[in-house]
Parts: structure tokens; C-alpha cells; sequence
């Protein structure tokens, strides 16, 4: 239901976005009558677009973010991106710091929490998974996205199966194998997957969620050795909320302008 405009004034939210919570918070905020604007890095060629307004393309960093916030003057910044997207969050909180906007982080639990998590081998960086790959897999699956690929290319012996959303754009050893594609999956078609492609050894990141966790599932049901590169840390002194509700609680304590 829609406040009373008159006595509720829209907020203008800033939500840094590219995750499916980003989207779905927009739509909460948009639907209860806040002003949102959601901004996407411009990665991939056809992203699925969030409701309200949306703003594609770096800022320039944090002079350039600061600019904006100076322009665009939020009643708060919600950064949603990825638990990954640490550049995205460290320049996050240096220009909402500066510029004294309020700023809340979320982000989704990781799988840390998984009855088979205690059973994975976690590894601080790209550099060590590709190592711990080198070592016990010889028919790798890397599902780390595209950007950290130029850490793995030295398994040039290895019969790597790889997964992107948008192209590679480091050259990739002959032998590797890319299929593009974007979640959801389902569990049948990642052990299908991974069979077909006789995976030895699966190297995720902790992304949490439901949207790519099947292939946490299928390793499991085929004893295929899992990877997985912890998260970089969360920012300090900043609020964290782990779900959308969560936000929206915190949110509704914002006051109206
Ligand atoms: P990153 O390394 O933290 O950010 C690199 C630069 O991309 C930032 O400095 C900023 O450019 C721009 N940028 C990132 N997120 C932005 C946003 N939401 N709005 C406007 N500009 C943004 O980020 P990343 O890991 O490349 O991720 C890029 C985007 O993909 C993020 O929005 C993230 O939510 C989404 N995503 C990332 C992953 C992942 O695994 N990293 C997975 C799924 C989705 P300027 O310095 O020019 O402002």
C-alpha cells in the first residue's frame, strides 16, 4: 500500500546493485513508495533490470561517487552488489563517509552454514584455489565467474570446464572448455554437468543463495571435491543486514524528509 504522500514524503534511495536482492529490494521500495534508483557496473551485455530508475556505468571511483551523492543527494545508500564486489563496497563507504550519507550493507548469508560446508576445502584467494586445483583435480570445474580466470590459466594440462555469464576475456588454454550461461540451476542438470564432463573437482566462490547452490548439491551427490573461496571481508563500521526484510526493517526507521 502506498503512504500517504502528504505526510510521508517519497525517500530517495540508492541501491549500487547486480544481485537478485537489489532487484527485489527496489521493488519493495518502489512498491511502498520510495524514490530508488539502482546503479549497475554495465558488466553484462543484458542484465535482468530492477524497477525505478537505473543507472549503468562505473562511477569513476570515489571522487566520482562522491559527486554523484553530492548531485543526487540520497536519503540513503543501500549497497547490494555482491559479496564479491569488494571495490564497489570499499569506495561505497569512503564516499558515503565523506559526503555523510547514511549507508547499509547487504548481503546475502554465505553456504558456510551447509551440513557438507565443513567438508570443503576454503581457501583465502584465486591464486590458492588454482593451486589446490593444479594439485588434486585433472578435470577442474570453475564456476568463479570470468574476472578471476586469468588466476587459473596456468592448468594448461587440465581438462577444465569453465562457466561464465558474458565471454572470457583473458585467453583460456586450449584444452579448457567454456559454457555460458546464467543461473538459476537446477540439481539434475548440474550432475548431468558434471558427469558429462567427468568433473573431478568443483572451485566456487561462497556466493551464497539458491540461484547457483545446485552445484553445491550435485558435488555432493557425486563426491566431487569442492573449493571454495572464502569472501573478502565485510566493511567495518558499517551496518550489515543479511536479507531484503532485513533492509526493509532498517529502512523503515529512515525518517521521511
Ligand atoms: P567491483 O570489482 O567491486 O567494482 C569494480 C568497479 O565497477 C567499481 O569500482 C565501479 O566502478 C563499478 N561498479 C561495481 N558495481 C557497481 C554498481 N553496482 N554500480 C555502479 N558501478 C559499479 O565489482 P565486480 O566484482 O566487478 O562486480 C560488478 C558488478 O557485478 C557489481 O554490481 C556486482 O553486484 C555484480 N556481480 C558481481 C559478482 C562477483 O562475483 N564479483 C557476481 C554477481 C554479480 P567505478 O570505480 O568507476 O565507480
Amino acid at each position: 500500500m502506498r503512504p500517504d504522500s502528504a505526510r510521508a514524503p517519497a525517500r530517495r534511495i540508492l541501491i549500487l546493485g547486480g544481485t537478485s536482492e537489489a532487484r527485489s529490494l527496489a521493488e519493495h521500495l518502489v512498491e511502498q513508495g520510495d524514490q530508488v534508483t539502482s546503479t549497475l557496473a554495465g558488466r553484462v551485455s543484458d542484465p535482468a533490470l530492477p524497477v525505478g530508475e537505473v543507472r549503468i556505468g562505473g562511477f569513476g571511483g570515489v571522487s566520482g561517487l562522491i559527486g554523484y551523492l553530492e548531485r543526487q543527494s540520497p536519503d540513503a545508500v543501500v549497497d547490494a552488489t555482491h559479496p564479491y564486489a569488494a571495490t564497489m563496497t570499499a569506495h561505497a563507504v569512503a564516499a558515503t563517509g565523506q559526503v555523510g550519507v547514511p549507508l547499509l550493507r547487504l548481503a546475502r548469508p554465505g553456504w558456510g552454514d551447509r551440513r557438507d560446508a565443513s567438508g570443503w576445502i576454503w581457501v583465502d584467494d584465486h591464486p590458492s584455489a588454482a593451486a589446490v586445483a593444479a594439485e588434486r583435480g585433472t578435470r577442474p570445474f570453475l564456476t568463479t565467474g570470468r574476472q578471476p580466470l586469468g588466476h587459473y590459466t596456468a592448468l594448461t594440462d587440465h581438462d577444465t570446464l569453465v562457466r561464465v555469464v558474458e565471454p572470457p576475456e583473458v585467453p583460456l588454454p586450449p584444452r579448457w572448455t567454456v559454457i555460458r550461461d546464467r543461473g538459476p540451476y537446477r540439481v539434475d542438470g548440474e550432475i548431468a554437468l558434471l558427469r558429462d564432463h567427468r568433473v573431478d573437482l568443483l572451485v566456487t566462490k561462497d556466493s551464497g543463495g539458491r540461484y547457483t547452490s545446485a552445484k553445491l548439491d550435485a558435488a555432493r551427490a557425486l563426491a566431487v571435491p569442492v573449493v571454495v573461496v572464502r569472501r573478502p571481508p565485510p566493511p567495518s563500521g558499517v551496518e550489515l543486514v543479511a536479507s531484503v526484510d532485513e533492509a526493509l526493517g532498517r529502512l523503515g526507521r529512515l525518517p521521511h524528509q
